[in-house]
């Protein structure tokens, strides 16, 4: 009976640390919905810099927010789930350095959390869910099941965004990646309003020395126990 209960899982931690290619890979067993939170702030982001919004003027904040509709719908040719601004496919270009340089002051914004938060509460109400982000775990959904707190060495984090990040821009550099993954790491832990910190009923998975396949078959084996009931 219990083996059928759907739960929350949440994923927060550090910058790259891999978290939402894990929380897509758990969601794709258990056969659970996810949800890239980051996403949608990136995506709020990118609409406030296409529009010129001054988010230090709350007005302009309020209004903007008035004019976005963030979706998340299944790509059958990508096999994932990619996030929708106002019905454009945006999944790809909020991954560029333009937006990352911003997101994090964007994010630290009451109206836009409370935006983006209302939205991905209403998101897990059916359980069966899978969120990856900062403070899912903390804010969010602070009554998860399971609660993942991820972190890698730094110099391991760098050098896989950079990988990443190089496939598409060969100009990138490896020095730029790291003040950016610096800089979100700071603004992120030090904002007023949910600032990224480890729940205290959060499992720690730091993956600095672990394969993808071992840290899934890891956090599988702790979603399934959770599933059944077992407190971790
Ligand atoms: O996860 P990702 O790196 O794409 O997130 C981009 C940014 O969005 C983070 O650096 C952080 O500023 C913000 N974020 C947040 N809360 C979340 C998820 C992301 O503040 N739950």
């Amino acid at each position: 009976m219990k083996a059928n209960r759907k739960i929350i899982i949440t994923i927060d931690g550090w910058s790259s640390c891999g978290k939402s290619t894990l929380a897509k890979q758990l969601a794709k067993e258990l056969d659970y919905v996810h949800i890239d939170s980051g996403a949608m702030y990136r995506a709020i982001t990118l609409f406030f810099l296409r529009n010129h919004i001054d988010w230090t003027r709350t007005k302009q904040v309020d209004s903007a927010l008035d004019q976005i509709i963030l979706s998340f719908e299944y790509n059958s040719k990508s096999r994932q789930s990619e996030i929708h601004l106002n019905d454009e496919n945006v999944e790809y270009v909020i991954r560029d350095l333009v937006v990352a340089e911003k997101v994090s002051d964007v994010a630290a914004l009451g109206p836009v959390r409370h935006f983006a938060v209302e939205q991905q509460r209403k998101m897990g109400a059916k359980k069966g869910i899978v969120m990856d982000g900062r403070d899912i775990g903390t804010t969010v959904f602070p009554q998860a099941e399971l609660k993942i707190f991820m972190t890698a060495d730094k110099k391991v984090r760098i050098e896989r965004r950079f990988r990443e990040l190089y496939e598409k821009n060969p100009n990138i550099t490896i020095e730029e990646v790291r003040d950016n993954l610096e800089m979100r790491d700071f603004i992120d832990s030090h904002r007023e309003i949910s600032p990224l910190r480890q729940a205290e009923d959060a499992i720690v998975l730091d993956n600095t020395n672990l394969t993808e396949k071992q840290q899934f078959e890891l956090t599988l084996q702790w979603a399934r126990e959770s599933i059944e009931g077992v407190k971790h």
